[in-house]
């Protein structure tokens, strides 16, 4: 098809072209003296991305389930009893890969649509009087769902029951988008991948280690080889790999820190939680229903849309993408054919969205579910233009009209 393609699932997301163009490299001998030009700021700026001041950034040449695996296999050990919520698809699949890693895995079972639940962890926690527990596991961007969990909530609800487990958080589709504060929520482990907030291709996949949890990779009892800490602690110091790193790879990982840097963190979050609501307005404005069951719960990267009783959301996503080159994200796991995913993270601003808002119209008037053309776009133009939601228009009518 003619024109750009729309790619709205949440991620991999749009590469801008200055990172793109980064990538295109030379190959370059990476134990050269001069290679740690390249490696050594990067590692200190993915630690200011974290908002890391205490602790190691590792970069693997994997995805973000290499860094899942990275983060279990290096500081746990078989049959390690370890607390996870089940809030969504990602969540069940980082337990099925503790499972399967011969961890002892309480599992949380949540409703789909809402996050961690702090008070359960905290009485969890409570309970394990014996300090069984090793390591309390979230994903802070459910993807599936569109659920952000409140890491803050959750680490006090550790403290509340001081317990001494680790906190490991998968920032697979936050990082770089939604606000985490590695050192003042005091995680432990955290994991993402380059293919979302990052705006890369995926093949990186990139943690953020603290000291209690580097002290723990000392004693796991977990085998890993490619992913051993402590073979990236030997070198990456000096600013070098233990094998071939992918270098257009990291060239593009610089280029995009930069980019991050440049527009400034706060600037990244505020601009998310901006595209976020607009997105959100349209949702409403359509008469449709968000799978996040409430406010506290929104994904200010993806918002997960369901469609109406006896409509098919996979029907949605395959005309937006053949008859629109429309990429939206298809309902997973239970989800499937009763939601649709748009992916609002990366290198995105309104107009973009409001291409992707037009596109969704079009599809979801296609496959005979009921809305108005033009009200989800004209709803998120007036919350860009204003700031204000349709919602405290009308507590603003409300209060006008008493
Ligand atoms: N965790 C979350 C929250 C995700 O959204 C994803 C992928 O979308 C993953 C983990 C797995 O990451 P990857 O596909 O990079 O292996």
């Amino acid at each position: 098809m003619p024109g750009r393609h729309f790619l709205f699932v949440p991620g991999p997301t749009n590469v801008p072209d200055r990172i793109q163009r980064a990538m295109m490299v030379a190959m370059a001998d990476h134990r050269s003296s001069r290679f740690p030009e390249l490696s050594k700021p990067i590692f200190a700026a993915l630690k200011e991305l974290f908002q890391c001041r205490e602790g190691e950034a590792f970069i693997f040449c994997a995805t973000g389930t290499g860094a899942w695996e990275a983060a279990l296999t290096n500081t746990l050990s078989p049959g390690d009893r370890v607390l996870a919520p089940r809030i969504g698809q990602f969540s069940h699949l980082w337990i099925d890969m503790m499972e399967r890693l011969g961890l002892n895995v309480q599992v949380l079972d949540c409703e789909w649509g809402t996050g961690a639940p702090e008070a359960r962890i905290e009485e969890a926690l409570r309970a394990d009087k014996e300090r069984l527990i090793k390591g309390v596991m979230i994903v802070h961007n459910e993807t599936t769902t569109g659920v952000t969990s409140d890491l803050r909530a959750v680490r006090l609800a550790m403290d509340a029951a001081n317990h001494p487990a680790l906190l490991y958080v998968d920032a697979v589709s936050s990082l770089a988008s939604i606000d985490l504060r590695f050192s003042e929520w005091r995680v432990d482990v955290c994991v993402a991948g380059s293919q979302k907030g990052l705006m890369m291709p995926a093949g990186l996949g990139l943690l953020c280690v603290s000291p209690a949890a580097l002290a723990a990779s000392r004693n796991a009892g977990l085998k890993r080889v490619f992913f051993d800490f402590g073979d990236m602690l030997r070198t990456n110091p000096g600013g070098y790999f233990p094998y071939t790193p992918s270098i257009p790879l990291l060239h593009g990982l610089r280029e995009a820190l930069s980019m991050l840097k440049e527009e400034g963190l706060a600037a990244v979050f505020h601009r998310h939680a901006r595209l976020a609501a607009g997105v959100r307005e349209a949702v409403e404005a359509w008469g449709l229903e968000l799978c996040a069951k409430a406010p506290r719960w929104y994904s200010n990267t993806v918002s997960t849309v369901m469609v109406p009783p006896g409509k098919d959301g996979a029907r949605v996503v395959d005309i937006a993408f053949r008859k629109y080159d429309l990429a939206l994200g298809a309902g997973l796991s239970r989800l499937a054919g009763k939601a649709f995913r748009i992916g609002h993270l990366g290198d995105l601003n309104e107009l973009m969205l409001a291409g992707a808002l037009a596109g969704t119209e079009m599809a979801l008037a296609d496959s005979g579910i009921e809305i108005t053309e033009g009200s989800g776009v004209g709803a998120a133009q007036t919350y860009w233009r204003t700031g204000i939601t349709a919602a405290e228009r009308r507590g603003e009518r409300l209060v006008a009209n008493a």
